[in-house]
């Protein structure tokens, strides 16, 4: 009864009715019978209160089983899913309602009054951790739902990209994006109805909700559900699991672990990790405990995935592999096309690229090309064998005194000296170089700043030795794992001044 909704149809295919989606700390188990059948009662909610196909659905609200629901719900009433981190506050909130203009607003109880007031055109639902509210309450009013008719060119969801730069952008994705992009991954990880994925990520975010929750899906797999990343949680889950996607802080967290062992995680067959960069040291640190090499992968809200090690070949730590099948990736600068081994800004075009910012033609028009090579931003380079590596956002790339300096170069040979932990490598203003290298070194140990200068001396060119090292207990990232350097370049904006 989903056939004619493109997303819908593929993402029901394969759990029988009886299988269990999701187990769950301390909750019942849900089966996708239980699942598909609530998402019909929300999608019918939704229409009810006045969603028409194309309409936005905007979603604050924490993780849940229902929160899940109430994307597919969305999706098969032919609207387009909206989540909003849930970290993000009332103005902020208040730029996407308005930018996005929602026919339906879900939010957490705790917020509806605010939100209320925010969101004067739009229907304000709420949804609790809990999995009760207004919505759900509505919801248990309908009966089923039969799915709207959606093509592979409808769009199925917007997501704001964090906008680090500027306003935040809301890069808009097909049923085809999220589809294509979720099979090829089932396909090059090997997901299985036996799989069980530790899903521990927010659902915000493209990593969360379409790479872990519609991979599962897709492979008829189940998901141990966890609202947020306990390592506690992870550890216990991991004998009845085989796979656990996460973000690189997840690896950095459960090392610190004294559970993590190779017994612990026998069952697993598979640990991805993306988002941010994942170093080096954390690659071998967790071979080294648990006999599993990490599988490294690269992709962006705008992209969903784009490259992958392999599931089975070399796992090449600090690459990202090499582009997923489908998936085109060249490196370009000054608008050619560079040497093999040469760093440039990395494109990719293939059915994953997504549709355009929402309602942005001109922001779309400088980074998604006419011919569909969508330029990411980031710097990289493709070695012999085809494996990508990423050296760095474009914009946080250093020029000093007209040298370019790829911030991922310098923190790797920082990141190799004993007694360092990790780095962030910046530029900050500097009047005489226009910008100087900074280096923001967490210390694992009693180094110093003179320390590390002295042992970068022998090792790095002269301009790309830091002009500071500054200490600190910790680099601060976001809940994706990546580091600020925006907020780390303005903490530091008059050093030299
Ligand atoms: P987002 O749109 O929030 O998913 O952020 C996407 C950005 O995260 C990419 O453009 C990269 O800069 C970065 N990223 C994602 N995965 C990786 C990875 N495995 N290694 C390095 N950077 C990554």
């Amino acid at each position: 009864m989903y056939d004619a909704n493109h997303l819908i149809r593929k993402l029901a295919a394969n759990g029988p009715r009886d299988k269990v989606f999701a187990t769950r700390p301390g909750a019942a188990d849900m089966t996708y019978g239980a699942l598909f059948e609530g998402a019909e009662r929300m999608a019918a909610a939704l229409v009810a209160a006045g969603l028409n196909p194309g309409d936005r659905v905007a979603v604050q609200v924490e993780k849940s089983l229902e929160a899940v629901q109430l994307y597919l719900g969305t999706v098969m009433a032919g609207g387009v899913f909206l989540p909003l981190n849930t970290a993000y506050t009332g103005p902020e909130v208040a730029y996407f309602i308005g930018d996005a203009t929602p026919r339906v607003v879900v939010c957490d109880p705790s917020s509806q009054a605010e939100v209320a007031a925010l969101a004067a055109d739009a229907v304000v639902m709420t949804l609790g951790p809990d999995g009760e509210g207004t919505l759900p309450v509505a919801a248990r009013r309908e009966s089923r739902f039969g799915a709207v008719a959606r093509g592979p060119d409808d769009l199925a969801a917007i997501l704001y990209t964090s906008g680090t730069t500027g306003r935040s952008k809301g890069a808009m994705l097909s049923h085809a994006n999220l589809a294509s992009n979720s099979e090829t991954l089932c396909q090059v990880w090997g997901f299985t109805e036996r799989d069980v994925l530790i899903h521990a990520l927010p659902i915000f975010h493209t990593h969360g909700l379409f790479v872990a929750t519609n991979v599962a899906l897709l492979a008829g797999a189940s998901v141990h559900f966890l609202p947020r990343f306990d390592a506690d949680a992870i550890i216990a889950a991991m004998p009845e699991a085989t796979a656990l996607m996460g973000v690189p802080t997840f690896y950095t967290r459960l090392l610190d672990h004294p559970g993590l062992t190779q017994e612990r995680t026998q069952a697993m067959r598979l640990f991805v990790s993306g988002s941010a960069p994942l170093l080096v040291e954390t690659h071998e640190r967790w071979e080294a405990a648990t006999g599993h090499r990490i599988l490294e992968r690269y992709g962006m809200t705008e992209t969903n995935m784009n490259t992958s090690n392999p599931l089975d070949g070399e796992r090449r730590a600090g690459t990202v592999g090499r582009p997923l099948p489908g998936v085109e990736l060249r490196v370009m600068r000054d608008g050619t096309e560079v040497s093999q081994g040469e760093i440039g800004v990395i494109e990719v075009r293939g059915p994953n690229v997504f549709q355009g910012y929402w309602q942005m033609p001109e922001k779309t028009a400088e980074e998604l090309r006419p011919d569909g090579w969508f330029i990411t931003g980031d710097q990289g380079m493709v070695d012999a064998d085809g494996y990508v590596t990423i050296v760095g956002r474009e914009k946080d790339m250093v020029i000093t005194g007209g040298f370019n300096v790829y911030p991922k170069e310098v923190e790797s040979v920082i990141d190799a000296l004993p007694g360092v932990r990790e780095s962030a490598v910046i530029g900050v203003p500097h009047p005489d170089l226009g910008e100087a290298v900074v280096a923001v070194v967490v210390p694992d140990g009693g180094i110093d700043e003179a320390d590390i200068q002295a042992a970068l001396a022998s090792g790095l060119a002269r301009f790309k030795q830091p002009k500071r090292v500054i200490m600190v207990d910790e680099l601060p990232r976001n809940t994706m794992g990546k580091v600020q350097k925006k907020a780390l370049r303005e903490g530091h904006a008059s050093l030299f001044s």
